[in-house]
């Protein structure tokens, strides 16, 4: 059964990690709290301190550095889709935001938690994989880059390990001539996906991830080799075939290979391809 013995609110980055080291591997970081008091709620997780992050402003905010935009880890969900630099250098993100669930939970949860969370049927972990976005990882070891395509583990699990704080992400800037766009079915607005599609078309390539679609975000690589070669409806037949989704009381695993080339058609409208 869950439980958390305390709580402790970090002053900065060291005391963080100090306290983190302190538990023993029983610490749990929380942010914006959305996931994790629900995952403690249903007994899914446990600890004995969880360590509040928030009070961190350096791990706040978004700003531009060369030809990236830095996003602070703790940036939440309603600054990202209002914020004119995320708006103008990764619009993916900002149309992500009104996708991800509703505006209580948009007010309180950040881009960190949900990349740390990593919940497969989430948008942003697969926004920052069609991007080719680096995620950076702060801990007991010192500080690393880890791109995108190494950090989605499994179900709920990343690169993240014991006692490390994932501090910001480094997203490519746009370029002139790149669109993005997304897609997703759902029952009701502010669900979590049954299946959807992130997509970045650049002069390099299309880059489309499926996500509720297997245990972690998926590169389609049949699919935007067939977008590349200007065939849209071998995009469409191929993706359903490179997924790996459940079958669950959303929908069955044939279900979600169906609307994923239903999902490939309008995101290619979203992205300029031609029908
Ligand atoms: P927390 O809940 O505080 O933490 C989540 C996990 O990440 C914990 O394990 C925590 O230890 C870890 N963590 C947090 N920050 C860091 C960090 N900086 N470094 C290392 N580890 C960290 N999400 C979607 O994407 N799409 C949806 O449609 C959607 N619908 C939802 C519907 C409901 C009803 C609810 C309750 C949530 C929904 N969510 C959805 C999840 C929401 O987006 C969360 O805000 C997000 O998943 C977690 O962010 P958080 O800041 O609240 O993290």
């Amino acid at each position: 059964k869950a439980s958390v013995g305390g709580y402790a609110r970090a002053r900065d980055l060291a005391h963080a990690f100090d306290l983190l080291a302190a538990a023993n591997g029983m610490g749990r970081v929380i942010a914006g709290g959305q996931s994790l008091v629900a995952a403690l709620n249903l007994g899914l997780t446990a600890g004995d301190l969880l360590v509040d992050i928030t009070g961190i402003t350096d791990l706040r905010g978004v700003r531009v550095e060369g030809d990236h935009l830095l996003i602070g880890a703790l940036t939440r969900h309603v600054d990202i889709g209002s914020d004119p630099l995320v708006a103008e250098h990764a619009p993916l993100l900002a149309r992500a935001v009104p996708l991800i669930a509703h505006d209580a939970i948009r007010n309180r949860g950040t881009i960190g938690g949900s990349l740390a969370h990593a919940d497969p049927a989430a948008e942003f972990p697969a926004c920052i994989l069609a991007l080719g976005a680096t995620l950076i990882v702060e801990g007991p070891a010192g500080r690393r880059e880890v791109p995108a395509a190494d950090f989605f583990v499994d179900v709920f699990e990343t690169a993240l390990d014991e006692g490390d704080i994932l501090t910001g992400i480094a997203v490519p800037c746009i370029a002139a001539d790149e669109r993005h766009g997304i897609e997703e079915a759902t029952r009701r607005a502010g669900d979590y996906a049954i299946v959807g599609l992130a997509g970045v078309r650049r002069a390099a390539g299309h880059r489309i991830v499926a996500f509720g679609a297997g245990p972690r975000p998926m590169l389609c690589g049949a699919a935007m080799a067939a977008l590349d070669a200007g065939d849209l409806d071998a995009a469409c037949a191929a993706i359903g075939g490179e997924l790996d989704p459940p079958s669950d009381t959303q929908g069955s695993a044939a279900y979600r290979r169906h609307l994923a080339g239903v999902l490939l058609g309008r995101l290619a409208a979203q992205l300029g391809d031609p029908s």
